[in-house]
């Protein structure tokens, strides 16, 4: 798990600039954008610029890494003002759990009341 850009990877093609998005926010490491899809008011993705399989694999190989995606999802819900109200954090992690793209990332979800869910 080197962390290498995959030529196959739809996220990796987004931190290389290869796909559009609308980036809210970023550093050396980590990058964050919209949704394009938003099941919430506010729906942005945080991703590390490295490619690995999803945060699991990620805190294994690069547990600085892993805890620099929650500062920054931490970031993003404080800038977008949906710390105050309350915000979730979701890592899908594996397809039969919804995950669709195999490059880690955290969905953070607010703008709106979120009482429903499995937990
Ligand atoms: P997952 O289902 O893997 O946890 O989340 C992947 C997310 O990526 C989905 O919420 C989906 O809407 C979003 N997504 C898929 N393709 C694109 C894209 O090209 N641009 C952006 N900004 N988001 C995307």
């Amino acid at each position: 798990m080197s962390g290498e850009p995959q030529s196959d990877c739809l996220f990796c093609k987004i931190v290389a600039g290869e796909i559009p998005a609308t980036v809210v926010r970023q550093n050396e490491r980590t990058i964050a954008f919209r949704d394009i899809s938003p099941q919430a008011p506010t729906h942005i993705l945080v991703i590390p610029k490295a490619h690995y399989p999803n945060a699991a694999a990620l805190a294994a190989a690069e547990p600085a890494l892993a805890a620099e995606l929650l500062v920054e999802a931490g970031e993003v819900a404080a800038d977008e003002k949906i710390d105050q109200a309350g915000y979730r954090l979701i890592f899908n992690t594996g397809a039969g759990a919804g995950q669709t793209v195999f490059h880690a990332h955290v969905h953070v979800l607010g703008g709106t009341p979120l009482r429903e869910g499995l937990v």
